[in-house]
This record gives C-alpha cells, structure tokens and sequence, in this order.
C-alpha cells in the first residue's frame, strides 16, 4: 500500500510517473488494446523477443490470424504454429494454444488461475493482471531485473530477493503505468552497457549508480556447444520434396527435412542407400538456438519415381507450412540451387 510506503519511494513513484508522461512509451499497441487477450499475446512473444521485433514483424499478423482467445482455441496447431514461425521457442505457440483451449472463452483474473495455464509463469501472470486486469502486481522481465539490482545494488541476488524488492517498490495505485515505466527505463535509460543515470527517475533513491556496471555481477558467458548435422531433401520425380511434422519436444509440431549427425555420411530410404557427399551436397547453413549452435550440410536426393502420401510438397506448398528457421533456411538454400540450373 501507499501508506507502507517511506517518503523517498513515494517521491520516487512520483518521478516515474512524471518521466513516463514524457518519455514512455505509451503508444505501443498492447499498452493500449485494454482486453486481456492481445496482452497476453504480446507478453509471451516478449518473452525471448524485443520490443521493435513483436511490433514490426509479428504482433499484427498474428491478432489478424487470431483476432479472439476463441479464434486461438479452435485454430488448428498447425496454422498457430506457422503464425509463430520466425519468433522461435515454439513451445511458447503450443502453450498459448493449449492455454486458449483450456480457458475460452475469457483468461482468469486470478493469479492461481493464470499461473495453471500453460507456459505462464509468475511474471507473465503478474503482467496480465497488471496490464489486462489493472490489478496491483509487480512486473519483472530483464529490464525490470536490472533496474532493480541496481537500484538496491544487488549483485547475485535470488529470484525470490528480486521479487520481494519488486513487490515492495511497486506502485499499488497505479499498477499499469508504473509496471509500463520500469520497463522502459529498463529499456530506454538504464541499459546494460551505457546507463544514462542522470536521466533516470531513480536517480535519488538509486544505490548502483555510482558503479551501474557492477549490478548485477556479470555471468560467466558460456560456451554454446555446436552440433554438426546433415539435413537430407528428397525430391521426388514431380519435384516434390518431403518434409515430415517432428515429434520431438524441442521444435514439436513443425515441419522438418530428414536430419542426421554428420558423422553418418549415407541415408537410407525405402530400403535405397545413398552416399551424402560433396556431390549431392547443395550448401551449408548455421543457426544458433537457445543451447547449441547447429552447423548443417544441406544435401539434396533425387529419387527418380513419384512418391505418393501426405509428406510430399510442391514448392509453393512449402510455405504454407511451419517450419524451423534451419528447415525454412534449408528451404532458400534449395529455391538458391534451382535457380542456378
Ligand atoms: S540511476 Fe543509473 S543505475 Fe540507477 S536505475 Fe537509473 S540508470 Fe540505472
């Protein structure tokens, strides 16, 4: 509450809400839709992805495709996925559609409700509730994380420290706005590299300050292992290709071209081997994801019968469906080959 609150935080959320007035971003199309759902949209494809990103290539389209949390619900998988496709960690398409069949035809107002969804973790329900329902939670993504250890000059804080100096800090009356503003000087003031503290409306009450830099302690950056695989097309004798829906959990429910561990230098199909060599190879390509880095040889089989069966696609039949970034890569690497002949 406003009254637990000591002059100083209350001074500060005074100062916020001034630089917000000013300099938030007010207008983006989430701070604005009012309903719950594009909010909740917008928050899980925030999740891995910046702002500018979800605004210009994927935010629109997708609330054309899915205007309603029921629209969502009935989709089939397939075309929600298609409709991610280029955003990455699918996982977050499958959850939202599970979570749209699970609570149509209106999202829970509640933090136990949402939190048993799919996919929503605590910061996402919070942020629902702050934005889509206007209810005091704290909000707390990377931005907001940072702000925080360097306004209390934390260095490896636990979750759960950050959440109670979240909480305690949060504007209770004006949840919406306050929860919008710690974002953006997140975003816009206080950044990783090159804080602009002397701009910042936390400057007064703010402990890092003097040593930004120093809160929170640098992680030791990882070393991302690479796989090296080969991704195998084959095409049959009217040029289609076959691509087949994955089943495994990480990329679950898109389209894929055979894959192998480069060490495998044949394929076999249908009882028929082939070498995969220089030959047959058509290009290479890399995508990095979450946690390795895939370096693939893309080859290119041509099988001299037709095939018959649901697996194999014409060209143009390629782009209606989802695909990972690698196949949708694979995909240019072969369209590049054809133009060549
Ligand atoms: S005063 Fe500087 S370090 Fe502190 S929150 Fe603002 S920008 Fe970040």
């Amino acid at each position: 509450m406003a009254s637990n609150h000591s002059n100083k935080i209350i001074a500060f959320h005074s100062s916020l809400g001034r630089w917000y007035a000013t300099h938030g971003r007010r207008n983006l199309p989430w701070r604005t839709a009012g309903d719950p759902y594009p909010i909740y949209i917008s928050e899980v494809m925030l999740q891995q992805t910046q702002v500018k990103t979800v605004l210009e290539r994927f935010y629109f389209p997708f609330l054309e495709c899915f205007p309603t949390l029921e629209s969502l619900a009935s989709a089939e998988e397939e075309s929600v996925l298609k409709a991610w496709q280029g955003l990455g960690y699918y996982s977050r398409a499958r959850n939202l559609h599970k979570a749209a069949q699970l609570t149509t035809p209106a999202l829970p107002d509640d933090l136990e409700g949402l939190l048993a969804l799919p996919g929503i973790g605590k910061n996402t329900a919070n942020a629902i509730l702050a934005f889509g329902f206007r209810k005091p939670y704290a909000v707390m993504e990377a931005n907001v994380k940072r702000v925080i250890c360097r306004m209390f000059a934390l260095k490896n804080p636990t979750t759960q420290e950050l959440w109670e100096h979240a909480e305690a800090l949060l504007n209770q009356n004006d949840p919406f706005d306050y929860n919008q503003a710690m974002m953006d000087v997140g975003a816009m003031i206080c950044s990783p590299k090159a804080p602009m503290c002397g701009e910042c409306p936390a400057y007064k009450i703010c402990k890092g300050k003097n040593e930004p830099s120093a809160y929170p302690a640098a992680k030791l950056s990882k070393i991302t292992p690479v796989r090296h695989k080969r991704i195998i097309i084959l095409q049959d004798a009217n040029q289609r290709v076959f691509l087949a829906p994955r089943d495994e959990r990480f990329l679950g429910g898109l389209y894929g071209f055979l894959e192998q561990d480069e060490l495998q230098k044949q394929i076999e199909w249908q009882g028929k081997k082939w070498a995969l060599n220089a030959k047959n190879q058509i290009g290479t390509l890399t995508q990095t994801y979450s946690h390795f880095r895939l370096q693939a040889k893309v080859h290119l089989i041509q099988l001299t019968t037709a095939q018959n069966g649901k697996e194999w696609f014409t060209r143009d039949q390629i782009n209606a469906l989802p695909l990972s970034k690698a196949d949708e890569k694979a995909t240019g690497i072969l369209l590049s080959f054809y133009n060549t002949l």
